[in-house]
C-alpha cells in the first residue's frame, strides 16, 4: 500500500546518513532499520541468527491496556479484531504465531527470508484472520547496499 506522505525505508535511511554527514552531533544517534542485526553482525564479527519470524506479535508479545484488554499487536490497540479474550484465546493466539516465512507462499523462496521473517503481521489481518499468502516486503537489497556502504 502506498501512502502519500510516507517515503520508502531505504530512501529515509539514505537521507538520515546524509544528515549525519552534515551534522556531526547526529552521529550519536543509533539508527534502527530492518536488517540492522545482519549488518552489525558483519562488521562486529558477531554471529547473526537467522529467523523465520521477526515480528514480536508472531512470538510472545502481548500488550495490555488500562481496561484489562490484551492485544497481540501495537497496530491494533483498541481494535476488537486484534484483541485476545477468554473466548478466542487459543484460536487468535495460534493464528498470530502461524505467520512465519515457512507458511507464507510469497516468502518461501525469497532471498531475504531469514532476515525478514515475513514482515508486519498486524497489516496482514483481514476479515478476522491472518493472511499467510502475502509477505510485507521491505526494500532489503537497497537497504543493505546503503547500510553496508556507510
Ligand atoms: S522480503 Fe517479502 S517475500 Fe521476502 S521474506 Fe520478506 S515479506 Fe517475504
Amino acid at each position: 500500500m502506498e501512502y502519500k506522505n510516507v517515503i520508502p525505508d531505504y530512501i529515509a535511511l539514505k537521507k538520515i546518513y546524509d544528515l549525519q554527514k552534515q551534522h556531526m552531533l547526529l552521529k550519536k544517534i543509533d539508527i534502527a532499520y530492518v536488517g540492522k542485526e545482519l549488518v552489525d553482525g558483519i562488521f562486529s564479527n558477531e554471529t547473526y541468527y537467522p529467523t523465520t519470524r521477526k515480528c514480536s506479535s508472531s512470538k510472545n508479545q502481548y500488550i495490555f491496556d488500562l481496561y484489562k484488554n490484551v492485544f497481540k499487536c501495537w497496530w491494533g490497540i483498541g481494535n476488537d479484531v486484534y484483541k485476545i479474550n477468554k473466548e478466542n484465546e487459543e484460536l487468535v493466539d495460534s493464528l498470530w504465531k502461524k505467520r512465519q516465512t515457512l507458511n507464507i507462499n510469497q516468502c518461501r523462496l525469497c532471498n531475504y527470508r531469514y532476515l525478514c521473517g515475513g514482515g508486519c503481521v498486524g497489516r496482514n489481518m483481514h476479515n478476522n484472520t491472518i493472511s499467510c499468502q502475502k509477505g510485507e516486503c521491505h526494500n532489503f537489497k537497497e537497504i543493505l547496499e546503503i547500510a553496508i556502504k556507510e
